[in-house]
């Protein structure tokens, strides 16, 4: 089986083909991916951060019944006249989960509280500091307004009418919408199984000793972090040491149990190791080099078994980067996610931003209040794509485009801040 696309998309080593742009690559990437199949149905609680599978009607009107939005008297609001001058009569009370038996009639008042129901026969509240009560005589002052303070059934959303639509992920609001609509079960869709391995003869797993010339791998920490905050399921299967058999049984087991299979390092030009040798041996993935920094290569493809591929470059900025970037996109694609258009702003950077032309940069940022007091953006410092601590401090990617070269103070550029999973 081979799922290449096209094969010029593929860009060996050696390859003097035009790099992709960034948008190019998303693109198609996305263009790729399809949803997966599979609902199940969970408890609303349980359903926090999974997406729904179809459309949530309300099974109940919000609120369920007409009530006063303020502490105060309920009386028709054709007596308001009669209430600023003469006065109303006092014939009972309406509290929050107490309502009222009777019927308000003409010159007749009842005392309520925020929440409570209002009486049949009243449609009006004027609030308790615009009154003065004398006995069992209710003043107001003048000027109310009919039908004034009163929050109508259905007002916030209607029973039969939509309350969450497919595609949502639920967020804590939603799953306290669902409550409130009376819905205590939603069919969502089942959670995208992600496994991922680092490559890579240099790398050790905390809690071993550090050997000389090693270092330790946070590839599979950061990965591990961003995809639970996507809600996959993750299984770690570790470093993964460089021989041909070894990454090869890692690629079988990784595919035979998991929607996608993601690694780190491993696809750079000259690398020493086996990672490329067997992906052409297990499926259809190309590599692509990817006009961008960093995170210029990167593998993309469907592993025979058909699990998605990403080779992820090593660099811990890299992989953050490139998961951001191409990663996120696709998973909450295949996760059944329906989002609109991200949040981009346009900021005057406050430093001096080193660059060359030729490639997309996402440098990293922190969002600031400039001396006009307007939004602005500042670098975080060093941008070498392994200083892991330039992603710690920021709270966004400042985009400077292919062909820009140095960004001079006070230049407005492209900010797209971190959503939450970093
Ligand atoms: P590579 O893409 O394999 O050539 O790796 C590029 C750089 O990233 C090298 O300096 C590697 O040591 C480093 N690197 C690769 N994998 C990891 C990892 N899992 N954790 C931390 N650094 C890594
Ligand atoms: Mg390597």
């Amino acid at each position: 089986m081979n799922h290449k696309t096209d094969p010029h998309d593929c860009c060996g080593p050696d390859d003097d083909v035009k790099p992709l742009s960034v948008d190019q690559a998303l693109q198609r990437i996305v263009g790729l991916v399809e949803p997966l199949a599979g609902q199940e149905r969970v408890a609303t609680r349980a359903a926090l951060g999974r997406v729904l599978a179809s459309d949530v009607n309300a099974v109940v009107d919000v609120p369920p019944y007409t009530n006063s939005a303020m502490d105060g008297f309920a009386l028709r609001g054709d007596d308001l006249d009669l209430a600023a001058s003469d006065g109303l009569r006092l014939i009972g009370e309406s509290f929050a989960g107490h309502p009222f038996a009777g019927t308000v009639g003409a010159g007749e008042c009842v005392r309520i509280m925020t929440g409570a129901v209002m009486p049949d026969g009243a449609d009006t509240v004027v609030m308790q500091e615009a009154t003065n009560v004398d006995g069992d005589t209710v003043h107001a002052a003048p000027g109310g307004k009919h039908g004034m303070n009163v929050r109508q059934a259905g007002e916030d959303l209607r029973a039969g009418g939509i309350a969450l639509t497919a595609g949502t992920r639920l967020k804590p609001v939603d799953i306290g919408l669902l409550a409130s609509v009376g819905i205590a079960e939603v069919p969502v869709w089942r959670r995208i199984r992600v496994a991922f391995f680092s490559t890579g003869d240099e790398l050790c797993s905390i809690g071993e000793p550090l050997r000389e010339g090693c270092l330790f791998d946070s590839n599979r920490y950061t990965l591990y972090g961003m995809l639970t905050r996507l809600g996959a399921e993750v299984i770690d299967l570790g470093v993964i040491r460089d021989t041909r058999e070894a990454i090869e049984q890692a690629f079988r087991d990784a595919a035979a149990m998991a929607d996608v299979v993601i690694t780190s390092g491993g696809v750079s030009v000259g690398e020493a190791d086996f990672v490329k040798e067997t992906l052409d041996r297990l499926g259809g993935i190309d590599f692509w080099r990817i006009a961008m920094k960093p995170g210029k290569p990167l593998a993309f493809g469907r592993l025979d078994e058909g699990a998605y591929f990403f080779g992820l470059p090593g660099n811990p900025v890299s992989v953050m980067v490139t998961f951001y970037q191409f990663v996120q996109p696709a998973l909450r694609r295949l996760a059944g996610e329906q989002s609109g258009p991200e949040l981009w702003l346009r900021a005057p950077c406050l430093t001096r931003l080193k660059k060359s032309p030729g490639r997309t940069e996402f440098q990293r940022g922190v969002l600031t209040t400039g001396p006009d007091g307007q939004l602005a953006v500042q670098t975080t410092g060093a941008q070498g794509s392994g200083v892991l601590h330039s992603m710690s401090i920021a709270d966004c990617f400042i985009r400077l485009p292919e062909d820009s070269g140095d960004v001079e103070p006070g230049t407005v550029v492209d900010v797209q801040p971190f959503n939450g999973i970093v």
